[in-house]
C-alpha cells in the first residue's frame, strides 16, 4: 500500500471526506442510544489510553483503520455531545458548526489581522457585534473578540480593566467577586498580575447572590486602607447553581465607586435571547465587559468563547502590538484586527462556526431551544420539589436545578449523613448511564446539580432523568 500523499488527488479527497462524513452522520444518529458515560472497564480504559500515547510511525497508515481507532478513543469519554449530558455546563456541538469548521479549516484563511481576509473578518465582526449589541445590549460602538473560551475572555477583560484603571503600576489593585464565581475569575486576576490576597470574596445573600452592600463596604474599606479597587466581577448564571447576581445594583455600585464592571455570563448570556432570560439578566447592558461562551449556550463546538466590551478602545489599549514584519499590512476600515484586541496573533476565522449556524438556522431557532431549556429546568424543579426525601433549595434563574437528600434532623451530624446519602444518590443515578449529573458544594453542603443546556436534550430525556432520580431516592431509602 502506498502512503497517503500530503496533497491527495480529487478522487482521493472525495473518498476521504466520505469516510469521515459517513462516520460522523452515523455517530450523530446514534447519540441518543449511547451511554452517557464511558462504558469501558478501568483496565481496558488504561490500556486504550496507553496505546494512544504512542509516537507517530515513519510511514503512514490507512484512513479507515485510523478512523476506527479514533472512534474507540471518542467512545471512551463522557458523552458530552449526547442528550443525557446534564452535568457541569453541557456543550453539545451543532452539526452545522462542525461543517462550517471543516470548510473553515480547509480554506484556511488568516484571522489575526482583518486586511488579510477582509470579508471574512467582517463576517466575524458581525457575529461579535450581534453578541455585544443585540444579545448583551452594550450599545452602538460596542465590540470585542472571539476567544477559545470563557476563561480567555475573562482574562482579556481583566487585563483591559487593569490597564484602564491602574495603568502600569499594579500595586494595591483589588478585585471583587463571590464564592460562586467561576475559578477562572481569580485565575485571570492572578495571571494579570494581581496578588491572590487582593482578590476579595464578597459575601452572598441567602439566595446565593452577591450582596451589593457587602461589596460596597469591601470596596470602601480597601480604599480607606490605601488599596486600589479596580474591578467588580458579577456572574450572570453561576456554574454551580445558575444564579444571576443583582446586576442593576452592582452596575450602579461600580459606577459610584468608579471600578470596571465585568459580568461573567459564560453560561447565562445567551438566555438573553429569550423573554425570561432578558428579564433575569436585566442590567447586563450596563457592564463594561461581558464573558460569553458560545460553546455552551449557543451549542457550538468547544473552543468558542467571546469577550464583548462597551468600548473596544480599552481592549485595544491593553493588547495592541506590532512588528516590522507586519509593515505591509493595511488597517481595514471598519473591521478591527482581532490580534490587537487580545493576546493571540495567528488564529482561524473563529466567527465562521457561529456565523453559518446563525444564518442557516436563524436566531429564532436558538431562542426557541433556550426557551425549551428554561421550561425543562422549571419542570425538573417542580417535580423534584414534590419528592419529600429531597431538599430543592432554590428556584432556578436559568437551567440548573440543585437538590440534595434532606437531613433527618437538624445539626451537623444529620447534615453529614445527608451529604453522604447525596453522594451515593449521585452514583446510583449515574450508574444507569442514561444521564449524567454532577455535584458541587453549596454553603458547605454536598449538592447534586442537573443542568439542561444541550440542544439535543428534550422532554423525553428529562422525564427519564426524573424517573431515575425518583427510583434511586426510593432505592437509597431501602438501603
Ligand atoms: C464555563 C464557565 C467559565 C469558563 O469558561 P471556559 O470556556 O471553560 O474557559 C467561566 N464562567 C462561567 C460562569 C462558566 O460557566
Amino acid at each position: 500500500m502506498h502512503p497517503m500523499p500530503l496533497e491527495p488527488d480529487r478522487a482521493t479527497m472525495t473518498e476521504m471526506g466520505r469516510l469521515v462524513l459517513d462516520r460522523i452522520v452515523d455517530r450523530t444518529a446514534r447519540l441518543a442510544d449511547r451511554p452517557a458515560t464511558s462504558p469501558l472497564p478501568p483496565r481496558a480504559e488504561a490500556d486504550l489510553v496507553e496505546s494512544f500515547l504512542a509516537p507517530p510511525p515513519d510511514r503512514g497508515g490507512d484512513l479507515r483503520t485510523l478512523l476506527a481507532r479514533l472512534d474507540e478513543a471518542a467512545d471512551c469519554a463522557l458523552e458530552t455531545a449526547g442528550p443525557g449530558h446534564l452535568a457541569y455546563i453541557p456543550c453539545s456541538g451543532l452539526y452545522s458548526a462542525a461543517l462550517a469548521e471543516f470548510y473553515n479549516r480547509a480554506v484556511n484563511r488568516y484571522g489575526g489581522l482583518a486586511s488579510v481576509a477582509p470579508a471574512l473578518a467582517a463576517l466575524e465582526e458581525s457575529v461579535i457585534r450581534w453578541m455585544a449589541r443585540e444579545v448583551c445590549g452594550l450599545g452602538e460602538g460596542s465590540g470585542g473578540l472571539l476567544t477559545s473560551g470563557g476563561s480567555m475572555a475573562t482574562f482579556s477583560a481583566t487585563v483591559a480593566a487593569r490597564h484602564h484603571r491602574l495603568g502600569e503600576d499594579l500595586t494595591g489593585g483589588t478585585v471583587y467577586t463571590t464564592a460562586f464565581a467561576h475559578h477562572s475569575v481569580a485565575k485571570a486576576a492572578r495571571l494579570a498580575g494581581i496578588r491572590a490576597a487582593h482578590i476579595r470574596t464578597v459575601p452572598h445573600t441567602p439566595d446565593l447572590r452577591m450582596d451589593p452592600d457587602a461589596a460596597a463596604a469591601a470596596i470602601r474599606a480597601d480604599r480607606a486602607a490605601g488599596l486600589r479597587p479596580f474591578l467588580l466581577v458579577a456572574t450572570a448564571g453561576t456554574t454551580d447553581t445558575g444564579t444571576v447576581d443583582p446586576l442593576p445594583e452592582l452596575a450602579a455600585l461600580a459606577r459610584r465607586e468608579d471600578v470596571w464592571f465585568h459580568v461573567d455570563a459564560a453560561y447565562g448570556g445567551f438566555f438573553r435571547l429569550t423573554a425570561r432570560g432578558r428579564d433575569r439578566l436585566a442590567g447586563i447592558e450596563e457592564a463594561d465587559s461581558v464573558t460569553l461562551d458560545p460553546h455552551k449556550t449557543l451549542f457550538l463546538p468547544f473552543g468558542t468563547g467571546a469577550l464583548v466590551v462597551r468600548d473596544p478602545a480599552a481592549l485595544h489599549a491593553a493588547h495592541d502590538g506590532t512588528g516590522s514584519y507586519l509593515q505591509d499590512m493595511r488597517t481595514a476600515a471598519d473591521v478591527p484586527d482581532s490580534a490587537r484586541l487580545g493576546p493571540e496573533l495567528t488564529h482561524e476565522i473563529r466567527g465562521l462556526r457561529a456565523w453559518l449556524p446563525l444564518h442557516l438556522h436563524g436566531v429564532a431557532a436558538f431562542r426557541e431551544a433556550l426557551d425549551e431549556k428554561l421550561d425543562l429546568a422549571a419542570h425538573v424543579h417542580d417535580t423534584l420539589s414534590g419528592v419529600t426525601a429531597l431538599e430543592v433549595p432554590h428556584r432556578p434563574d436559568l437551567s440548573t436545578v440543585i437538590f440534595r437528600v434532606r437531613p433527618a434532623d437538624t445539626g451537623p451530624a444529620a447534615a453529614a449523613r445527608a451529604d453522604d446519602a447525596s453522594r451515593r444518590l449521585l452514583e446510583r443515578i449515574n450508574a444507569h448511564r442514561r444521564v449524567v449529573l454532577s455535584s458541587t458544594a453549596v454553603d458547605g453542603r454536598y449538592t447534586l446539580r442537573l443542568c439542561v443546556v444541550s440542544h439535543r436534550t428534550h422532554h423525553d430525556r428529562v422525564t427519564e432523568a426524573l424517573e431515575i432520580i425518583a427510583a434511586e431516592v426510593k432505592g437509597l431509602a431501602a438501603t
